[in-house]
């Protein structure tokens, strides 16, 4: 559990209710020997994470709309935070200044057609709102449309490994055994258990990314040497059964997620998909929605 203020009549209940059901990964789960992002998942996106989102947190308190022109303070952050995800398209080590300019506009204009937001331009309460809610670590806009296979022509079997050092619970385990099963039916791969986690082809971490919410996990791929990468932040309030509450993430449904990434599918902005790249609260997807399905037979044709 995580440590809280707790009356001891609610810190009673806690101990009781945890001696029969285990209902969250707790702090005691946590992979504490992973600390920082790991060598093989550090690039310029990942590092960011962390500063970006603690920045952007004293943003949401503001109730004012900000529109073209404007000068506010923390402004570049929210310039950083659209650039992280694809909306401004830009190197990823430019400096930005907080002023509101006309590609901060087209930026936020974009963010918000895809969120289904009122297309104003300007960042006003939804767009907040929207920003403040966790979500996944990919872009949303990428310049690639088509997905470039990084394993080896010809590979029908894939396998993949959860970090040894992260000591994960059974519940976990079967989660992960029954995602990767809903993935292997969508495309015919064959997606299998390791035990060998740098032997895996696609390699499952929790790892320390920017603590409660803003990016809960997500996935790269390493064309050159052949692996995907799926990372989840271990300092979420991770559920691993039953339904999450306020501030808890379901781990089941980021983990059919970020397992879509590595096969090939970027975002998708229709809500019930699992490639929702926000996490909705009451939103349990376990199952590929029709859109999820769709997409991933484009790229591997029926099954
Ligand atoms: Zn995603």
């Amino acid at each position: 559990m995580r440590l809280r203020a707790v009356t001891s009549s609610t810190f009673l209940l806690i101990i009781l209710s945890s001696l029969f059901v285990d209902v969250s990964v707790s702090a005691s789960f946590l992979p504490a020997l992973i600390k920082g992002i790991p060598l093989w998942l550090k690039n310029s996106r990942t590092s960011k994470f962390s500063s970006v989102w603690n920045k952007l947190k004293s943003l949401f308190t503001f109730k004012k709309g900000l529109k073209l022109g404007d000068v506010y303070k923390g402004l570049s952050e929210v310039k950083e935070y659209l650039d992280i995800f694809g909306y401004l398209n830009s190197t990823l080590n430019s400096n930005f200044n907080d002023t509101f300019t006309l590609e901060l506009q087209s930026a936020i204009k974009q963010y918000q057609k895809n969120f289904n937001l009122q297309v104003t331009g300007q960042l006003d309460q939804d767009t907040y709102s929207m920003i403040s809610q966790p979500r996944c670590g990919v872009p949303d806009v990428v310049n690639t449309t088509s997905f470039t296979r990084w394993w080896k022509p010809g590979r029908r079997e894939l396998t993949y490994a959860i970090h040894p050092r992260n000591n994960v619970s059974n519940g976990v385990k079967v989660l992960l055994r029954d995602v990767f099963a809903r993935w292997s039916n969508a495309t015919s791969l064959g997606l299998a258990e390791t035990a060998s986690f740098d032997g895996a082809d696609v390699r499952v971490a929790f790892v320390v990314l920017d603590g409660e919410g803003g990016t809960v996990g997500g996935a790269e791929t390493n064309y050159s040497a052949r692996f995907g990468s799926v990372y989840l932040d271990s300092e979420e309030k991770w559920v691993v059964k039953g339904e999450s509450d306020e501030g808890e993430v379901d781990l089941e449904s980021v983990l059919m997620h970020v397992v879509g990434h590595v096969l090939g599918l970027g975002h998708s902005f229709v809500e019930e998909a699992v490639m929702y790249p926000i996490v909705l609260p009451d939103k349990k997807k376990t199952k590929l929605a029709y859109d999820d399905l769709l997409r991933i037979h484009r790229i591997y044709g029926e099954t």
